[in-house]
């Protein structure tokens, strides 16, 4: 239950930042930003949130997230190139000494309300 686990942190940051935005009544769109390195499933998560909101000024929001693909970055041969299911080994050279570039981002782009 992974998706849960975040689907309540994003309720509580978004209520923090609705409450200090009196002028925000209700949240149409929130936009995540989500590395895939965190292996999250944009439906999974899009379900629990319905779910946890359900009675609240967020039971319509929408969730628009934005996956970011895993690279690596090769230190044998210095390519790079996206990681797909978490292997560790280069598709150029086949080296196992990767460095990861990126996928591990986890954040609230934009919160987006309805006045
Ligand atoms: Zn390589």
């Amino acid at each position: 239950m992974h998706e849960l686990a975040i689907a309540k942190n994003i309720k509580d940051i978004v209520e923090e930042q609705v409450k200090e935005h009196n002028e925000i009544k209700k949240v149409e769109r929130i936009k995540l930003v989500i590395g895939n390195m965190h292996a999250v499933v944009p439906e999974s998560l899009r379900f629990n949130f319905k779910l946890l909101c359900k009675d609240t000024p967020f039971e319509n929001t929408l969730l628009d997230i934005k996956e970011i693909p895993v690279r690596g970055e090769c230190n044998t041969c210095g390519k790079s190139f996206i990681m797909e299911n978490h292997l560790f080994i280069c598709p150029f050279c086949g080296s196992i000494s990767i460095s990861i570039k990126g996928g591990d981002e986890f954040f609230i782009e934009s919160i987006i309300g309805e006045e």
